[in-house]
């Protein structure tokens, strides 16, 4: 059986946080096809050492940090996209034109299932929800046009109650609680939307090594212990938005669970 999944994110390091566990779980099966879109190449993001890169340089290096974080994972994607964007930009840029690139991929691969952002845009990032706006639009426009593929659309997202024990924990060890109100700090769904709830504990460890590859970004996670980070990678939490999911519907936990 062959089975498509495709993740269409913002920025390198994105689809580390969001999929690599999921991808990690799949990646000896044979039929098993990955395939990444990235819209920005994370240019604009911080550089946490000034020997890795320059302004003029970061979105070439991300780039080739975000290669390496599915090298050191242990399974590269089969297609891997870069739109290049400008990054903090996505919002600005013509919107059907974002669409229709997407949607020329996505068309040309037919996934199963197709991964991207919600409205919440995990951290509130502009790029994340348009780029999830983008994306879900394009899944749709596809879909709608007939044929095989497009059976499920995910939302990345994070359970309310998991981001109030990483608070928990936070405040215990004596630091700032974060603030869901603030632009680019989590935010959380309401436990009861998540729809799919993936156990990535057996790679959580592939899954560290591969967010400790995207160098220039240290700062997110400098201050998460190890036990922390494997922590943060032993799941992956979405919002089913499309086939719209009954509220009380059981919970998913693989992304092609239920398709046949
Ligand atoms: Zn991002």
């Amino acid at each position: 059986m062959s089975r498509t999944f495709a993740a269409v994110v913002a920025h390198p390091d994105d689809d580390t946080f969001g999929v690599a566990g999921t991808v990690a779980v799949h990646a000896d099966e044979p039929g098993f096809r990955f395939v990444l879109i990235h819209v920005t190449s994370g240019e604009a993001g911080s550089i946490a050492d000034p020997a890795l890169a320059t302004r003029e340089t970061l979105g070439q290096v991300r780039e080739e940090e975000d290669r390496r974080s599915w090298i050191v994972l242990g399974r590269e994607p089969d297609r891997h996209e870069w739109l290049r964007y400008p990054d903090h930009g996505v919002a600005d840029a013509p919107f059907d034109e974002l669409v229709g690139r997407i949607a020329d991929i996505l068309r040309d691969e037919r996934p199963d299932v197709v991964s991207t952002f919600g409205p919440d845009g995990v951290t509130g990032h502009p790029d994340h929800i348009r780029v999830g706006e983008a994306a879900s639009a394009a899944f749709h426009r596809v879909r709608e046009e007939g044929g095989a593929g497009f059976r499920r659309l995910i939302h990345d997202a994070i359970p309310q109650s998991m981001l109030d024990r990483w608070n928990e924990r936070l405040v215990a060890d004596g630091h700032e609680p974060m603030d869901p109100a603030q632009l680019y700090q989590p935010r959380g769904v309401p436990d009861e939307t998540i729809g799919l709830d993936v156990d990535t504990s057996a790679v959580a460890d592939r899954v560290v090594a591969a967010l400790r590859e995207h160098r220039t970004q240290a700062g997110e996670v400098q201050d998460m212990s190890e036990e922390e980070l494997l922590r943060l990678a032993s799941s992956e939490h979405a919002v089913i938005a499309w086939p719209e999911r009954t509220p009380g519907a059981p919970v998913l936990h693989d992304v092609f669970e239920g398709l046949d």
